[in-house]
């Protein structure tokens, strides 16, 4: 598989500074699936070309971290990837054009940042959705788009045409632009299953793609397809991508979160919720805490206003909810001694993370339910095993204490995010497994009028090391 990228900027051949490969001379580097080389066919002051070209080896393929789901045995061996534009040119590109991917050049620092007309050649490019595919994913960036059509086989034309084309891009952007651009919509076009989806494909995608993928109108659509169609991180990514405030906070965030407060209002759940909250914090004499999925900082305003907490921190996976908390909070406005109490981070519950280790508690307040169930278990490690702070709240609905409300229909849940609503009993058995296999004793609270028959609306567990 070939990809061959141009530019007329001149002189042309600091191309070569750009992408730290030197005109003059050919590099062959050793890939986990098999050769990448990398040449330039033209060189002048006024055009350039550097051609990637890549070698798979099937047979590595199969025996090598590359091994697809198929099970078929001849699928293993007789597919389509040695021969054209997949994933696998994607993490060649990552490798082969590491610093000039993100933006870096030893020597032309400067011309990295720079727009230049740039144009990119790819060979058997297998698409799915076609031409007009092609079309959607690179046109809103900027390109000028070129594709050609080959026939599956040309001896017989009534076969029709191959899944695979021929495309030219040519567009003025920054030469890490356009990298980035490939890096991602390959696979997303490719569009295959042959590739195991980790949590690190997330980071990948809204590492390279976090400049430009907010703003791309196919966001979703590109989003789902490079993670393979896993709904659990397509939601997370996208919440991470969407979070502009003005857009997704106030149309869809801010009405989801309202009917939820509706519901609970007459209760007065909420304060009830945070009393309890600060009330175990202060109990515990924590005087740093983390809030672990802090959404618009209701709990942080709280701990704010009590001068025990000396150091705050916010953490939630959305950037909107962060930057709304922020907005509530005044911390603009804040005076420095107030302003450095408190810190705002980005982050997800389900990555290990430095940053949520080293505070005397921790507290997760109605987020637990926000997860798919798979995704507990990371969770757990991330806050009991990684970060393992010396105390840890957990609160989440009862979901026996729904019957109260009568505006939900039937085993409808509270809030149209929550992915689970516990019972007492399956909220128990979670909380006592968790303590038992991280070395935390825990004990559980009510929160919220009690019945005696259906229990309280949320219940809390208090986790001591
Ligand atoms: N604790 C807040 C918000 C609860 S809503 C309160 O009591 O008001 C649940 C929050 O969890 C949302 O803000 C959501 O963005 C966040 N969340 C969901 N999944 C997350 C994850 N994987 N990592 C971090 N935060 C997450």
């Amino acid at each position: 598989m070939l990809l061959t990228v141009s530019t007329t900027h001149r002189p042309a051949t600091d191309l070569g500074f750009l992408l730290e490969k030197n005109p003059a001379r050919s590099q062959s580097f050793d890939l986990a699936y098999g050769m990448g080389h990398v040449f330039y066919p033209e060189v002048s002051e006024d055009r350039c070309t550097a051609c990637l070209l890549l070698e798979i080896d099937p047979v590595g393929l199969v025996r090598g971290k590359g091994r697809g789901q198929d099970t078929a045995p001849h699928t293993q061996y007789v597919n389509d990837r040695p021969y054209v534009a997949s994933s696998f040119l994607s993490v060649a590109l990552a490798q082969v054009f590491s610093s000039a991917l993100k933006g870096k050049s030893r020597q032309r620092p400067d011309l990295a940042k720079t727009p230049i007309p740039l144009e990119a050649n790819l060979a058997a490019l297998p698409a799915s959705g076609g031409e007009e595919m092609i079309r959607r994913l690179f046109e809103p960036l900027g390109y000028e788009v070129e594709v050609t059509g080959q026939a599956l086989d040309e001896r017989f034309p009534d076969w029709g045409t191959s899944p695979y084309f021929d495309v030219q891009l040519r567009g003025k952007c920054t030469l890490s632009q356009l990298l980035s651009h490939l890096y991602v919509l390959i696979p997303v076009l490719d569009d295959a299953k042959h590739y195991f989806v980790s949590g690190d494909e997330l980071k990948k995608l809204l590492d390279k793609g976090g400049d430009w993928l907010p703003e791309h109108p196919e966001r979703a659509l590109i989003t789902r397809r490079y993670l393979k169609h896993r709904r659990d991180l397509t939601r997370e990514a996208l919440a991470q991508l969407e979070g502009a405030p003005e857009t997704a906070l106030e149309e869809s965030d801010s009405s989801k979160r309202q009917a939820e407060s509706k519901l609970e209002q007459p209760l007065g759940l909420n304060d009830l919720r945070i009393k309890a909250v600060v009330g175990a914090l202060k109990e515990a004499g924590a005087s740093s805490v983390i809030d672990l999925g802090c959404g618009d900082g209701k709990v942080l305003r709280a701990l704010m206003e009590d001068h025990s907490f000396q150091k705050i921190t916010g953490m939630d996976v959305s950037y909107g909810s962060l930057e709304y908390a922020k907005k509530r909070l005044r911390l603009d406005e804040l005076p420095p001694r107030q302003r450095q109490r408190i810190d705002l981070i980005q982050g997800s519950l389900t990555y290990r993370d430095s940053r949520f280790s080293g505070h005397e508690a921790a507290c997760l307040v109605e987020v637990i339910e926000h997860l798919d169930s798979e995704r507990l278990a990371a969770l757990e490690q991330v806050v009991f095993e990684f970060a393992s702070p010396p105390r840890v709240l957990v609160t989440t609905p009862n979901i026996e204490y729904n019957t109260h409300f009568h505006s939900l229909k039937n085993r409808e849940l509270r809030h149209a995010d929550h992915r689970f609503e516990w019972t007492r009993a399956e909220f128990r058995a979670w909380a006592e497994r968790v303590a038992e296999k991280f070395g935390y004793q825990v004990s559980l609270a009510p929160i919220g009028p009690d019945d005696g028959v259906t229990g309280p609306p949320t219940q809390m567990g208090v986790f001591k090391k």
